[in-house]
């Protein structure tokens, strides 16, 4: 997978000469099977509920259904095409990232009501079911708050979403060095290690029916590892199988406010 490609042309040159030309095309050749991966990966996964969703549609034509039924079968349809739409406004957050201009280095993010916000939308998602804390000792982000509020958001609601009923779930933001972390530990079910250097990648689900199950897209950790690095901030995974997760996001100084 990792070969080196090369091209090669063989050229006429002066005086009946020839002339070979090597490239080396590696790099341009990776970048290609990554889009041609991509655009397989996207296609497979709005395949699916589309399949599902016209299935629905074709027995709802043509068989008479009580009205209990047909309820329940729009309620699956309804279910199939929330998930198209979480999918398709993924890709469109991941694009926006990448197209649009740097986040601003002057306009400041208030990190307490931003953490405040987010906690209750935790709260709401777990609907009593986890122990969620919030701590902010920092201060405040130079950035882009929608972005900012995406990347944390994804990081604490993945916690809700894998974490069992009754587990504990702590959200951070304290200085660290002359930079600051956020973090988000939880004592849900862990990660085997095997999976966490592929968890930033499209569609990668370490666990793909928990995901599922949980509404899903495969697409939260590539937009936060994006989200992130346009801030230079870096994410870091620390996990096991069994002993919880903690998803972290280090700031340099620079994108702090003064
Ligand atoms: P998804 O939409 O599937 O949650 P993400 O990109 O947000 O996609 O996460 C990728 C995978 O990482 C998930 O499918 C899950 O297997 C794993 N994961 C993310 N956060 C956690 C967590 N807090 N605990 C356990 N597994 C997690």
């Amino acid at each position: 997978n990792d070969e080196q490609v090369l091209s090669i042309h063989v050229l006429p040159y002066a005086g009946g000469e020839r002339l070979m030309q090597v490239r080396d095309v590696t790099q341009s050749e990776r970048l290609d099977r990554m889009r041609r991966d991509f655009v397989a990966n996207v296609s497979h996964e709005l395949r699916t509920p589309l399949t599902v969703l016209s299935g629905f549609l074709e027995t709802l034509r043509e068989l008479p259904l009580e009205p209990a039924e047909r309820d329940r079968y729009l309620a699956l349809m309804a279910e199939q095409s929330d998930r198209m739409q979480r999918i398709v406004q993924d890709l469109l957050t991941l694009s926006t990232l990448e197209s649009s201009p740097p986040p601003p280095e002057s306009e400041r993010v208030a990190m307490p009501a931003l953490l405040e916000k987010l906690k209750r939308d935790a709260e709401a998602l777990s609907a009593g079911r986890h122990q969620i804390a919030l701590v902010v000792e920092a201060g405040d982000l130079l950035g882009a708050e929608s972005e900012l509020t995406s990347a944390f958001g994804n990081l604490i609601s993945n916690a809700v979403r894998y974490t069992p009923a009754g587990g504990h779930i702590a959200i951070a933001w304290k200085p660290q060095g002359r930079g600051a972390e956020f973090s988000v530990s939880d004592d849900g079910p862990g990660i085997d290690a095997a999976h966490i250097p592929r968890l930033t990648e499209r569609f990668y689900r370490a666990d793909l029916g928990r995901s599922r199950e949980t509404g899903g897209t495969g697409l939260g950790l590539a937009i936060v590892k994006h989200a992130l690095s346009r801030h230079q901030a870096r994410l870091e995974i620390a996990s096991a199988l069994g002993a919880g997760s903690r998803f972290s996001a280090h700031f340099p100084p620079a994108r702090l406010a003064p």
